[in-house]
């Protein structure tokens, strides 16, 4: 943290007591399994080398003031008993993670605190849970405290659930936390046990492009798309009652219900239990290296979302399209929910440049919009920088 931001934090708090603390959280990005969070499958995210960062002090009563850099905001609130859940919204994510680390006893005097944000904010990268992990990093540093990894990102996501309104999986709070530099996680989202998996390679890279639509109607849609995954579930069971979710149905299972099936109830689940295998083989083929197979998984898996799961759209699908035309790419999906947000690739890292090329040119011609586009490599998760 450069010497320009301390001052800014003196000045604006006027704390020169004790030392600084210094956390920092990265965001995400999910190369596969889609959907498959809220059926009690499989996800595959790596951490980015984009972060959250607060630069905090500890107080000696029981006030919290944060002003974010990116909101150009204060919030003030206090820790002496619950924390309101008052606005500004943004300030909800850190007052959520107050709680519940107040709860557990582990927090009791506030901070002051400067947050900045490398992570786009509601660019389907997760700016939101790195912003909880940071939070909660400083809360805990500045009490003297230390949380295990998987309970600080459980925290987190109480305080998404229960403050922000947001009703969201674990996986964005738990490779915030608990990412490893130049590994991939293959979280289990029904028992939360993971599996970091090596993808270092000095010549492959992550590549994002965000397509920056967002189609309305998507808490609609996502909601319908619950509903007939659990629809799907209703009628496995009645021959397979061992089916609890569509994690433990495979595709002949599925064939022999289809008579029975709507057929878009069908297909939604299609897309659900074909996806879980395909993280699966995408976990071992990355095990051993194998991007060309990595990214054979990606087209498929851009396909089924497209195609069984209607939860692409034309910019998702041309942002794709240009990818499979740049040589050096070994493949490239829709990332997040849908309706918009981000295409992943994954590519050699010499076609960085003709892929960005490429879609600066044809994707505005196409859409009169421009791609945000940034490259990485797995990253660290949540880390006290200095204290
Ligand atoms: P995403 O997590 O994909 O970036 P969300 O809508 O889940 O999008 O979260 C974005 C919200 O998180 C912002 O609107 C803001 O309320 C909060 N947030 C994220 N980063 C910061 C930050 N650095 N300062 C203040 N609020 C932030
Ligand atoms: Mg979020």
């Amino acid at each position: 943290m450069d010497q320009q931001t301390k001052q800014e934090f003196v000045r604006r708090f006027g704390n020169t007591d004790g030392a600084f603390i210094l956390t920092r959280a990265p965001g995400r990005v999910n190369l596969i399994g889609e959907h498959t969070d809220y059926n009690d499958g499989f996800v595959f995210p790596i951490a980015i080398d984009r972060y959250t960062t607060i630069l905090a002090k500890a107080r000696t009563d029981t006030q919290v003031r944060i002003f974010s850099t990116t909101q150009n905001e204060l919030t003030e609130f206090s820790i002496a008993g619950p924390v309101a859940k008052d606005s500004p919204q943004w300030s909800l994510y850190a007052k959520g993670v107050a709680e519940a680390l107040r709860q557990r006893g582990l927090v009791k005097n506030g901070i002051d605190a400067m947050v900045s944000s490398t992570v786009p904010i509601g660019g389907g990268l997760s700016s939101s849970a790195s912003f909880e992990v940071a939070t909660g990093l400083a809360f805990l540093t500045a009490n003297g405290k230390t949380l295990d990894k998987i309970e600080l990102a459980l925290a987190a996501q109480w305080a998404e659930h229960n403050y922000a309104s947001m009703p969201c999986g674990i996986m964005d709070q738990f490779i915030s936390a608990l990412g490893e530099k130049d590994h991939a996680m293959l979280l289990d989202c029904r028992d939360l046990s993971q599996r970091q998996i090596s993808m270092e390679d000095a010549d492959m890279r992550i590549f994002i492009a965000n397509s920056n639509v967002k189609h309305k109607l998507v808490e609609g849609e996502y909601q319908a798309r619950r509903n007939q995954c659990e629809r799907a579930v209703a009628i496995l069971r009645k021959k397979f009652p061992a089916v609890k979710a569509l994690r433990d149905a495979d595709l002949s299972m599925l064939k022999t219900c289809r008579m029975d099936m709507d057929p878009t109830v069908f297909r939604r689940a299609r897309h659900v239990i074909s996806e879980n295998t395909r993280t699966l083989q995408f976990a071992e083929a990355m095990a051993s290296g194998n991007w060309s197979a990595c990214g054979k998984l990606m087209y498929a898996s851009h396909e089924s979302l497209r195609d069984d799961y209607g939860v692409s759209c034309p910019e998702l699908d041309f942002l794709v399209e240009i990818a499979d035309t740049v040589q050096g790419v070994y493949g490239a999906r829709m990332t997040g929910g849908g309706f918009g947000g981000s295409m992943v690739a994954m590519i050699q890292s010499h076609a960085i440049k003709e892929l960005t090329a490429v879609i600066a040119q044809k994707y505005p011609q196409r859409f009169a919009l421009e791609a945000t586009m940034f490259s990485t490599t797995a990253g660290d998760g949540a880390q006290v920088v200095s204290s």
